[in-house]
């Protein structure tokens, strides 16, 4: 982009005044990050053009990843980077006064995405561009990302968030590439010369219309690009009510559904699933068609990833593109649709599988209904013919059933690869959430798991662990994560550990820093650095670790000679604003935060930080400080986690039970580089099906257990008692659903274990993180998306630069 810095300057100047008529002195730090922004999209426009020339100069396969949420985060620092341009713009910048952390912080997270699935998304689109291979992202432009959390006197508070608000830098807005998307209305059946044909009348339209951001590549040339549709009215047949009509229109691009793992019953939510389906699938074949004469490679030239249920509408509109518009018989469409998409599933929990009412269904879209209606006929009469007899089989694996519609169900009857997240995760859809489906089909079930782009987690967030590495192991990590390994030479290096210990604590004390200049409160750097950043659910067991808390403080209260090592409990974490159970659990963190703050002794060894707003931006300031990452959910309901490779990347140890790439990570660095507890899937496994869990026997047995629940019901918190009474009724009168009091004797003890190794001897503790380090590359998404490429999406890796 720019080649050396004096250049940069004389641009930068030129613009900055030119956009915002100003003199450079009277300029803001939010005129010049839109400057910088701006400059840096329209220097790549050239190659962003160059790069779909390429592609079709060499007819080269496409692959399309289907999303509801892309978690971008910020964008500026991680461009410069890719580019290779970020050193020239920050020596530049400095001459003239300014931080380019200060610019960057003027930047709004593109925050559109609840959490991992979203996250996972924007990985994806790095490691494809980074990489060069011909992937690119299509989503939903939101106007309110996911909700700004605020708290007020230990209550979250849910605030609109506001990215647009200034103009979004990264986005070209493409009105002449919108398409039209139908609802409502009916179909119309005509018999023309011995062939049924269909008609969708009276539909109520609206516009799709692209924003594209481009995907920068790491020093590759390649840019990608990330297409979010915005819905707008259209001038084709307004209907009766034009407000109303307007209204509604505007509606579906409006809010991100504040909620990752509950099916929100919304006819809003099926709305944004078709929208977000349909307006990409036509602009993907009508892009093919430019190139290609027969419908019928589609297959050889694209392939396209639904990612969860959320895009599984895919099948049908495929189906629905195929044969109303061209002409094609049932068999060849299907055929062509279950060789073009695929599924990733991401949970196993049941009440995150989606399901629509059939009636809602079939009046919202009524085309599309009949398509799904005649898969799951053709699907009931095959099984029908595999199993004679086994009624009870079709009917649970039927795609309609009870008036009911299965969207998982869909999305694996067309799909060419259905794939788990996890190894772990895989298996037990394989064998169990999803055994019939594999024993229909096993070849379609494959494990992929996932990954983080480390250009992101380790380059851009963590510098100074960037620059030992590259002096110690030299470059090759960069480009090939797995190289991080030959940093296993250093595990009895003394110097390379110290080295890592002063890193850690460098950033350690940055994060202090910013946590006192946002909130007046400081952080101990000598404390160990616990932290439990991901979104606030049961399942994830945010309640586990509070409870190790609360008996710390107890034990503290009760031995007044008793020391143990200080520790700082950061916690990051949004709650669903309608899950209640959720928003009890942050109400006792702040209200355990406030007893622990109120005794000066107690405070000099344990402490409690909760940090607002928990996104990626904050992540990327948290992760590179911590010193133990808290990846505690109950074994077999975390799919993968994602949150657990970005800390063990940046040298954290991860305390754990075996679930979802833990799993893969305790393999890697092996068990003396972690600390595993708990239940395992498999007891989990076999108590939710067996029963034989008794919550309360743990509270009578255990005085441990029995003192923290006792203080949650006295006036222990004064007049905030009654706050708890859920989480003490989740626990004792419903069971403890997620094992919290059947796996805290062995998670305490495990923190026991955890807090000596810390205290006991600095080296073996660094040793532990090099080895976490230098065992991560594994996780890189690149490795990932390399995978899906060789097994899902049959593309190969072109070297283009
Ligand atoms: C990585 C990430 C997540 C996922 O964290 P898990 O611990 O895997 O649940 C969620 N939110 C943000 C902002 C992230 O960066």
């Amino acid at each position: 982009m720019f080649s050396n810095k004096d250049e940069f300057k004389l641009a930068f100047l030129e613009r900055l005044e030119r956009m915002h008529g100003k003199s450079f002195d009277q300029t803001s730090k939010q005129d010049q990050f839109q400057t910088l922004g701006t400059m840096v999209r329209e220097s790549i426009s050239g190659q962003w053009i160059q790069t779909n020339e390429q592609y079709r100069m060499n007819q080269e396969k496409q692959v399309y990843y289907l999303s509801i949420e892309f978690l971008l985060g910020r964008l500026l620092k991680q461009n410069l980077m890719n580019l290779g341009c970020l050193d020239i713009v920050e020596d530049g910048l400095k001459d003239l006064g300014i931080h380019i952390e200060d610019i960057d912080d003027m930047e709004d997270d593109a925050g559109l995405g609840n959490g991992g699935l979203g996250r996972l998304a924007a990985c994806f689109l790095d490691s494809l561009a980074s990489l060069a291979y011909p992937g690119h992202g299509m989503g939903i432009r939101y106007r309110h990302g996911l909700f700004e959390q605020r708290i007020v006197d230990g209550f979250q508070v849910e605030l609109p968030e506001q990215w647009l608000k200034t103009g979004y830098v990264w986005e070209v807005r493409k009105s002449d590439l919108a398409c039209n998307v139908p609802f409502w209305g009916t179909v119309e059946v005509k018999l023309e010369m011995g062939k049924e044909t269909y008609r969708h009348v009276d539909a109520e339209y609206v516009s799709a219309v692209p924003h594209d951001m481009p995907v920068v590549g790491a020093g590759n040339e390649t840019i990608n690009t990330l297409r979010l549709w915005n819905a707008e009215p259209t001038t084709l047949r307004i209907p009766g009510n034009v407000l109303k009509y307007k209204r509604e229109t505007e509606q579906i691009t409006e809010f991100l559904y504040p909620d990752d793992t509950h099916d929100e019953g919304k006819i809003l939510r099926l709305k944004q699933q078709y929208f977000l389906v349909s307006a990409s699938l036509q602009t993907i074949i009508k892009q093919f068609l430019t190139q290609h004469k027969d419908i019928k490679l589609l297959p050889r030239y694209v392939h396209i990833q639904i990612n969860d249920t959320h895009p599984s509408l895919a099948v049908p509109e495929l189906m629905r593109l195929l044969l109303d518009e061209h002409s094609l018989s049932w068999e060849e469409a299907y055929q062509i649709t279950q060789t073009t998409l695929s599924y990733t599933n991401h949970t196993t929990l049941s009440e995150a599988l989606e399901k629509w009412p059939e009636d809602l269904f079939q009046r919202l879209l009524p085309r599309i209904y009949m398509i799904v209606k005649e898969c799951n006929e053709r699907f009931c009469q095959e099984l029908w013919e595999k199993y004679p007899g086994d009624w009870s089989r079709i009917e649970r694996m039927a795609i309609i059933a009870h008036n009911q519609i299965k969207m998982a169900h869909l999305a694996i009857y067309g799909s060419y690869r259905v794939n788990g997240v996890a190894r772990l995760h895989t298996e037990i859809l394989k064998h169990r959430e999803m055994r019939e489906f594999y024993e229909w089909r096993p070849e379609k079930f494959c494990n992929q798991t996932n990954g983080i782009t480390h250009r992101r987690w380790l380059l851009k967030a963590n510098p100074s662990l960037t620059k030992l590495l590259t002096e110690k192991i030299g470059k090759d990590f960069i480009k090939e994560p797995s190289a991080l390994e030959k940093l296993h030479h250093f595990r009895n290096d003394s110097g390379v550990l110290q080295s890592l210990y002063d890193i850690k604590k460098n950033n350690k004390i940055s994060l202090s820093n910013f946590y006192f200049k946002t909130t007046g409160q400081l952080i101990n750097p000598d404390s160990i650095y616990d932290v439990q950043i991901k979104r606030l659910h049961a399942y994830k067991r945010q309640l586990l670790n509070v409870f190790h808390i609360f008996y710390l403080y107890q034990q503290l209260e009760e031995n007044k000679s008793l020391t143990i090592t200080p520790r700082t409990f950061i916690f990051g974490a949004k709650a669903s604003p309608g899950y209640y159970f959720a928003k009890k659990v942050i109400k006792l963190i702040h209200s355990l935060q406030r007893k622990i703050q109120a005794n000066p002794r107690i405070r000099e060894m344990i402490s409690i930080v909760f940090m607002e707003n928990y996104r990626v931006s904050l992540a990327e300031r948290i992760i590179p400080a911590a010193d133990v990452s808290e990846q505690i959910s109950t074994a077999s309901k975390e799919a993968s986690g994602t949150g657990n490779m970005k800390l063990m990347m940046n040298g954290a140890l991860t305390i754990g039970t075996l679930d979802g790439a833990n799993v893969e990570i305790a393999e890697r660095v092996g068990p003396e580089n972690i600390y595993l507890f708990g239940l395992t899937s498999e007891e989990v496994m076999r108590y939710d099906q067996e029963g034989g869990y008794v919550s309360t026997d743990y509270y009578h047995h255990d005085s441990r257990i029995k003192n923290v629940m006792e203080a949650l019901q006295s006036d222990f918190f004064g007049h905030e008692r009654e706050q708890f009474d859920m989480i003490v009724d989740a626990l004792m009168s419903h069971n403890d659903q997620y094992f919290v009091l059947r796996d805290f004797s062995s998670y305490v003890d495990t923190q026991k274990r955890l807090a000596d190794d810390f205290q006991k001897d600095s080296l073996q503790w660094q040793q532990k993180c090099l080895v976490n380090i230098a065992e991560s590359g594994y996780f890189s998404s690149d490795r990932t998306i390399d995978s899906y490429a060789n097994e899902i999406w049959g593309l190969t890796r072109e070297v283009r630069v």
